[in-house]
């Protein structure tokens, strides 16, 4: 039952200067005027994760318009832009104060990227905003004044200043929403035209720095399209837009050093993601199952059928079903394919920089030197088209070095000092006077895609006899169990809070979906269904204000890159 707000006051009169313990005396729900407060989980410590909070305001107060909450995309959105507002209402009344996180007021982050994410859930009844609290503690005592302050005073600000329509720029909610639904129908419309991505007349590609997503800030050159790869769509919100199209196929990205090839290449790799308005990349769009594919020695690999691209390893190493608690830079981007293959990709986007050399050409002097038989890889260049003619797998790949791969590209794309120059016909004039060097490796198939079925036993989020430890530990790293999950390969997580669900996601899958018979690609339809008909909720009873989605492909990443892993081959 709801209790008053007086009541509330009252608890945190009786328990200051009291041990911390007896702040579980609030946990509970309380009626305020204009909205419900819900104090879920307190923290046992000053230290310890801080206690959460949900803040309810009713539709006929906060009421916002169906129309911007009615279909997915624009629920996403108004999510996004409340979570937003929260968090600007959460630092004003943030005062960092006594032990620990004490006086912390905290909603999780949202970057340049609008995600699905559990932080603010609106449907037609009610807004939720789910909110974290250092309940604030002068070493292991409870400071009941300030917690009246957080409880009774910023609370009621986060509802009416967050939370409510008419509290809140309409017009950049307005534009928050129309942007989303652009992005997400242009996503959708890329195949209609052939396409595999899409990049915009004007886009600003580039970023602040390495370390900071925002739009660089000035000195930008805007993206501008080669007439002859030019297309428009029609928006339903911004009207017709021109830009790039990358068609299907085999795309090339080429040009000297420093001229902007791995930006462009990096923002077709986040166009799976709908961008903020004036993000720069509003208009890239890129089909929503695209993997970026690199080199990454070092990973585990468990039974991955890299025999398409490597056979005859030294001392017998079985390629069809390949382990390895070490992988090179080849058999990592191998396996890093093998793998996409077999949880589903319609695009592989790869760049030179990330790439181990011996995986992505062997040329004709060193096919004249070394033999076939005493080289055990068939590289890239010599399956790249099979992929796509076999198999419907475009590629977009950044070569600034190697040339041979005009000999099976469909479109080349010249970066010159930031501008795009369409240089396909000229590149297929070298390569036809060049033709007869190389020698095609490999076959004439592309080889065999297996499908595997996890064995559930295999993955293990206790601590030993202790009780289940999952969680994300930055963006990169899930701590699982005893072991540790590296994470720093996926290019496409944006989002420390994507890590978190992967985490949890993959102990849903394992206690769910996995019986030693079920495919790693069922299993993934499984979980998105999951989402798709629950939220990300279905992760957790506890009603966590902290997870984004993440996609299916960087879930699939997580798992087989578990060491523990083991995992038989069924197809
Ligand atoms: P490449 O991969 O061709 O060597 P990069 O994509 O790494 O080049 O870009 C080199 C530098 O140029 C980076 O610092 C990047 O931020 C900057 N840059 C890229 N595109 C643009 C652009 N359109 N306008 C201004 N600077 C850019
Ligand atoms: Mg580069």
């Amino acid at each position: 039952m709801l209790r008053t707000p007086e009541e509330l006051e009252a608890t945190l009169g009786r328990i200051d200067g009291r041990g911390y313990r007896a702040y579980k005396d609030i946990q509970g729900g309380y009626d305020f005027p204009g909205f419900t407060l819900h104090i879920d989980h307190v923290q046992g410590d000053p230290f310890a994760a801080p206690s959460r909070v949900r803040i309810v305001v009713e539709q006929d107060r906060a009421a916002f318009p169906t129309g911007v909450r009615d279909t997915p995309a624009r629920n996403r959105a108004l999510c996004d832009f409340l979570t937003r507002a929260v968090a600007r209402a959460c630092d004003d009344a943030s005062r960092h104060a006594g032990s620990g996180k004490s006086g912390l007021v905290t909603v999780d982050r949202a970057g340049q990227e609008i995600l699905e994410r559990t932080s603010v859930n609106v449907d037609s009844r009610a807004v939720e905003a789910r909110i974290m609290v250092g309940l604030p503690a002068a070493g292991r005592r409870i400071l009941g004044r300030q917690a009246d302050g957080i409880f009774l005073d910023q609370m009621p600000r986060i509802a009416r200043n967050a939370l409510v329509a008419s509290s809140l720029d309409a017009a950049a909610l307005e534009r928050h929403v129309r942007t989303v639904e652009d992005q997400t129908f242009l996503r959708g419309s890329l195949r209609t035209q052939g396409l595999v991505a899409f990049v915009g007349d004007g886009a600003v590609l580039p970023r602040r720095s390495g370390v900071d997503p925002r739009p660089m800030a000035k000195g930008a050159v805007p993206f501008v399209s080669p007439e002859s790869l030019r297309r428009s769509f029609d928006l339903p919100n911004g009207g017709r837009v021109t830009g790039m199209g990358v068609p299907a196929g085999v795309t090339l990205i080429v040009g000297g050093g420093y001229h902007g090839k791995s930006t462009l290449l990096s923002a077709i790799e986040l166009g799976v993601y709908d961008h903020v308005p004036d993000d720069g990349r509003e208009l890239v769009a890129t089909v929503p199952d695209a993997v970026k594919i690199r080199a990454e020695d070092g990973r585990s690999v468990q039974g991955v059928d890299i025999s398409p691209f490597i056979t005859n390893l030294p001392f017998g190493a079985d390629t069809g079903s390949f382990s390895t608690e070490d992988a090179s830079g080849s058999t990592s981007q191998a396996a890093n394919i093998a793998e996409a293959l077999e949880y589903g990709t319609s695009l592989l986007l790869i760049d030179e920089d990330t790439s181990a050399t011996n995986f992505m050409i062997r040329d004709h002097r060193m096919q004249e030197l070394v033999a076939k038989d005493k080289e055990p890889i068939t590289p890239f260049i010599d399956k790249v088209r099979q992929l796509h003619d076999e198999l419907g797998v475009s590629t977009v790949v950044v070569v600034g070095g190697v040339g041979d791969y005009f000999d099976v590209a469909d479109t080349v794309v010249m970066m010159d000092s930031y501008r795009q120059v369409d240089v396909t016909e000229r590149a297929m004039e070298i390569a036809e006077r060049h033709a007869a060097e190389r020698t095609r490796e490999g076959g004439e198939t592309f080889g065999r895609v297996s499908a595997r079925a996890p064995a559930p036993g295999s993955l293990d989020p206790r601590r030993g006899k202790r009780p289940e430890k999952v969680d994300a530990k930055g963006i990169s790293t899930v701590l699982f169990g005893r072991t540790t999950l590296d994470l720093s390969g996926l290019e496409q997580l944006v989002s420390v809070s994507q890590t978190r669900a992967i985490g949890d996601s993959l102990v849903l899958m394992m206690k769910r979906f996995m019986d030693g018979k079920t495919t790693v690609a069922e299993i993934l339809d499984r979980l998105e269904r999951e989402f798709d008909e629950g939220g990300l909720d279905a992760l957790s009873p506890r009603r966590l204000g902290t997870y984004a989605r993440p996609r299916r492909q960087e879930v699939a990443a997580a798992l087989n890159r578990l060491r523990t892993l083991r995992i038989e081959q069924i197809g």
